[in-house]
């Protein structure tokens, strides 16, 4: 069956107003999905008739959860969703004092090929449709309605390079920011990527301001090339004016994502290169101590080697911070419960 929110708000109009139901029935209908309804019974203050005919015509979401894990005592919750047609996808919901945030996947696999990530070992699978990443939302809400809290934030780092999927992520950032939807403020949808230079500057004109994250790794195109080869076609120099401009455009500081690899890319080196290339920029770089991912040749840095990182980089004048390692008993790195799915070590349910 068709999923509802496939539908556009122009079509799910024209569908009530061909079953002899007024427009407004749409926003109501939209109000249960964001409040988390399971099914259109659900949907108590619509006549029992046009609940029966949505349930007829259309499925609440088209996402199947097959697995789940938790880490952080419950406040990181992981869910692997099967895709219409087989593929799978992870959502992470993270659960802190003052917000709720999501992360939300836009591809089944990535063609990217990152040597250290979960996601870049396996086949790309398929794009996503924006209503399937809009489904992980409402499933996130759904499940942050049940304990009393709110989805507050979105980041677009979960499996796949969200820019790969340029107009289905557009689609859907707009309608998760729409206030008759899931009314997530722009500013607290975080998207990032590899470094798809042309699409970064399409993004700039959107009209949807939404933070860009890059993930840089590297600050040299030598080792880029190696960690991230979408480098090989767009250099890191070229990367960083290009998410500067974006900056510039649309008033939001630029964040650079570190993945942090003992040996690789966490040496005295490795922060002056970064402090050269960010110096004078209005940005923000987050460190990430790596999540141990099987059969790679990385590892984490021990937390003095991230400390002793961080200074470096700071005392260049940089905004630094280190990102906390939510979810590591979660397979929360990008692609880790689809691997061991994958791989038997989980149960499908
Ligand atoms: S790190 Fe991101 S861009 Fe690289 S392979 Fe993994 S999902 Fe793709």
């Amino acid at each position: 069956m068709t999923p509802i929110l496939s539908l556009s708000a122009a079509d799910l109009e024209k569908w009530l107003e061909d079953h002899d139901a007024p427009a407004y029935r749409r926003r109501q209908v939209w109000s249960w999905l964001a409040r988390g309804a399971t099914s259109f019974d659900a949907m108590r203050d619509l006549p029992k008739a046009l609940r029966t005919a949505l349930a007829a015509a259309f499925d609440v979401s088209s996402l199947r959860p097959i697995a789940t894990s938790a880490a952080d005592r419950g406040l990181t919750t992981k869910t692997l969703f099967e895709l219409e047609g087989g593929h799978s996808v992870e959502a992470v919901v993270m659960r802190y004092a003052d917000r709720s945030t999501l992360c939300i996947s836009s591809q089944a696999g990535c063609p990217i090929g990152c040597p250290f990530c979960a996601t870049g070992k396996f086949p790309f699978g398929r794009n996503l449709k924006s209503h399937e990443i809009v489904e992980q939302a409402v499933d996130a809400q759904r499940v942050l309605a049940s304990e009393g809290r709110r989805l507050s934030h979105v980041v677009f780092m979960g499996m796949g390079e969200p820019m790969a999927n340029y107009s289905a992520v557009i689609e859907s950032v707009r309608r998760l920011a729409d206030p008759e939807l899931l009314g997530i403020s722009p500013r607290r949808i975080v998207v990032s990527t590899s470094g798809l230079i042309p699409r970064i500057a399409e993004l700039a004109e959107e009209k949807v301001p939404v933070t860009l994250a890059i993930s840089l790794h590297a600050a040299r195109d030598e080792l880029r090339d190696v960690l991230v080869p979408i480098n090989r076609k767009y250099p890191v120099r070229e990367l960083v004016d290009a998410a500067q401009a974006y900056g510039a455009r649309t008033g939001r500081r630029v964040s650079y994502e570190w993945v942090m690899l003992a040996g690789v890319n966490d040496t005295e080196r490795d922060a002056r290169e970064l402090g050269v290339l960010l110096k004078g920029r209005n940005a923000h770089v987050n460190l990430i101590p790596f999540n141990p991912v099987e059969d790679t040749p990385f590892h984490a840095p021990q937390r003095s080697s991230i400390r002793t990182f961080k200074e470096q980089v700071q005392a260049q004048g940089l905004n630094v911070t280190v990102r906390d390692t939510r979810g590591r008993e979660a397979d929360a790195a990008c692609g880790q419960l689809h691997e061991r799915v994958m791989r038997g070590k989980v149960a499908v349910s």
